[in-house]
């Protein structure tokens, strides 16, 4: 297997936290990889799996759209390849997107991910906390959530989608097949286990194998 190539689309919000989390999980996993930078479409075709991160969700969804990123990070999300998005980035991947006071947002996203995300959803009194979340999919230890303006799962769109956990009763973490979405920042916390969940959905997927040929 060549070595594992993620990338982290580097238009705007938190692109370096990613990568130091995707090269810190990589290291602890005994892996061979490293974290890439994505800025142009082209680069789409050079990596293994996509982390797409927190920010502005209409800026980055608008700059994609500009720049052709949209296409074709959906493509390849069709041909299989695993994404993570985080806060922005999951509104990004979702199929449809409320804001808590203004209803329908009509920003552009991928509409990969079969849920409706619900923006801004805490409100202002709670625009940023830390709290403990529990994802029994990577271990009993709860996960130090780091949520900031953050978005809910306010409502889930298809069977294939898991719920992977709660706060308080809103859903904050979901995956279907290849793709993960959390409300909060993990990057922000000191804990990789959401980035190796994601590596190890990588490692799982035939997209880890989409550059053997020209490696052999
Ligand atoms: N509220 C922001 C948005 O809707 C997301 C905030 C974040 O990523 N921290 O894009």
């Amino acid at each position: 297997m060549a070595p594992l190539r993620i990338g982290v689309l580097a238009l705007q919000g938190d692109v370096s936290e990613h990568t130091d989390m995707v090269n810190l999980a990589l290291k602890r996993m005994g892996l061979e990889g490293e974290a890439i930078k994505i800025k142009k479409k082209e680069q789409i075709d050079e990596i293994h799996g996509l982390i797409i991160p927190g920010g502005e969700s209409t800026t980055m969804g608008r700059v994609s759209e500009l720049y052709g990123l949209i296409k074709s990070i959906k493509d390849a999300a069709l041909a299989g390849m695993p994404m993570l998005g985080t806060c922005a980035g999951l509104i990004l991947m979702a199929k449809k997107v409320q804001d808590a006071k203004m209803g329908e947002t009509k920003q552009p996203t991928l509409g990969l991910l079969e849920v409706e995300v619900v923006r801004n959803a805490f409100g202002r009194q709670r625009e940023s906390f830390e709290t403990n979340v529990k994802i029994p999919k990577i271990g009993k230890k709860p996960f130090p959530g780091v949520f900031i303006r953050a978005p809910i799962i306010g409502s889930i769109l298809s069977n294939d989608v898991e719920v992977l956990a709660h706060h308080d009763d809103k859903i904050v973490t979901v995956q279907q097949d290849g793709l993960i979405g959390i409300a909060f920042h993990p990057e922000l916390a000191d804990d990789t286990r959401l980035h190796e969940l994601f590596i190890e959905l990588i490692l799982k997927s035939t997209f880890k194998n989409r550059f053997s040929k020209e490696d052999a």
